[in-house]
């Protein structure tokens, strides 16, 4: 056991399958699927993941930035990619990597068009992104004349996909308003069919989107914190499996006495005798500070032992006054029963926040 004193996010690649498979057979045959694998795949390793999902003929992938997607090539994967923030200083790496990018603008289209023609490309897949509603990236309705007239006959370019992003998909209060987008969007979608000859893709639904609105999945869906292992409800989320696994070891166990301090700026005073635990994971590694000073827990031989003071930079204390336990003993930080989403509400924010905080310098590993 010596050498598992080390924290590490272990990556369970059959679960990842799993929710593909799942989230996969809530859309209609041949709808397909582009996974998400920005932020490092929400924190947890993008190449392994991609590989696994390539394995499952997947049918894109989705970065934020071009980096990402050279790193995904670089590492051997061939599917399409689609870069979903595509910046103009980067067209060239684009394109010498085979990336597509994501269109949002007319500026951005006419430094697009500019480039190709300079470099003579012919028929570069270019996915166009329309705002309706949630007035991020995208073209705006009254642009897609003008875009059209940019696009259409240009030999250097092809429109792979049309797409856009739902503002609430996870929220059924807000249901008025995503249909109201689901409607801008179709119209968007018809002027175009109306005037590009060659078909392409259209795509609306995340995650949420896949599960609430069956209206709005189009040709393609794009799932990102589903595959993950979150749903947008407790009854979805029971549907997938849990992916990501975080443990640590106990370090160091020391008896403190009545009157006795823990941790930094002596937050936290012993009022009888206990036992503390230190474990080598602190907020430098995403194990945010409002989890410290009994707000959060981890677990340990299957009891909960909460945080005792400040969390450190790289290191938190716990009680462990009543757990059976000794130095070496294994720590589980998150698992499908201590699940992220605990730790997001305790956190005040959402799992997408805390998968993507876990620092890189955290060792990833793969169960199969
Ligand atoms: C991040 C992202 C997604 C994935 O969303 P999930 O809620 O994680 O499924 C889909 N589309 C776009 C444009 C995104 O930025």
């Amino acid at each position: 056991m010596e050498n598992m004193h080390v924290t590490e996010l272990q990556i369970d690649l059959t679960a990842l399958k799993h929710n593909y498979q799942y989230l996969k057979s809530k859309t209609k045959p041949n709808t397909k699927v582009l996974a998400v694998v920005k932020a490092s795949a929400y924190g947890l390793e993008p190449t392994h993941i991609a590989a696994e999902l390539e394995k499952e003929n997947i049918d894109y992938f989705g970065v934020a930035y071009a980096n990402e997607g050279i790193l995904l090539r670089e590492k051997g994967i061939h599917t399409p990619i689609l870069v979903l923030h595509a910046q103009p200083q980067n067209y060239g790496l684009l394109v010498k990597y085979k990336l597509e990018p994501n269109i949002y603008s007319l500026h951005t289209l006419k430094q697009f068009l500019n480039f190709a023609k300079e470099q003579q490309l012919k028929e570069y897949p270019i996915h166009l992104k329309f705002n309706s509603g949630l007035n991020r990236l995208g073209f705006n309705n009254n642009e897609v004349n003008e875009l059209l007239k940019l696009v259409l006959n240009n030999p250097t370019i092809k429109v792979a996909s049309a797409f856009s992003h739902i503002a609430a998909s996870e929220d059924l209060n807000e249901k008025e308003f995503t249909e109201k987008q689901i409607t801008t969007f179709n119209n968007i979608i018809a002027q175009l069919q109306s005037k590009l000859t060659d078909r392409f893709t259209v795509h609306m639904s995340n995650t949420s989107g896949v599960i609430n609105y069956p209206n709005a999945h189009f040709d393609m869906v794009r799932l990102g914190i589903g595959l993950y292992g979150f749903g947008n409800d407790a009854k979805e989320t029971a549907q997938l499996k849990n992916v990501a696994t975080l443990k640590s070891v106990i370090s160091q166990i020391r008896t403190i006495q009545k009157g006795d301090n823990v941790s930094y700026n002596r937050a936290f005073t012993a009022q009888q005798q206990e036992k503390i635990a230190i474990i080598p994971i602190g907020h430098a590694d995403g194990f945010s500070r409002p989890l410290g000073c009994g707000n959060g827990y981890v677990s340990i031989n299957g009891q909960k032992a909460y945080t005792s003071g400040n969390v450190c930079m790289d290191m938190i204390l716990v009680n462990v006054t009543n757990i059976d336990c000794k130095e070496g003993d294994e720590v589980i930080i998150f698992n499908s029963q201590e699940t992220v989403e605990k730790f997001a509400t305790i956190c005040n924010t959402i799992s997408y926040e805390i998968l993507t905080a876990i620092s890189q310098r955290i060792k990833r590993t793969f169960i199969h």
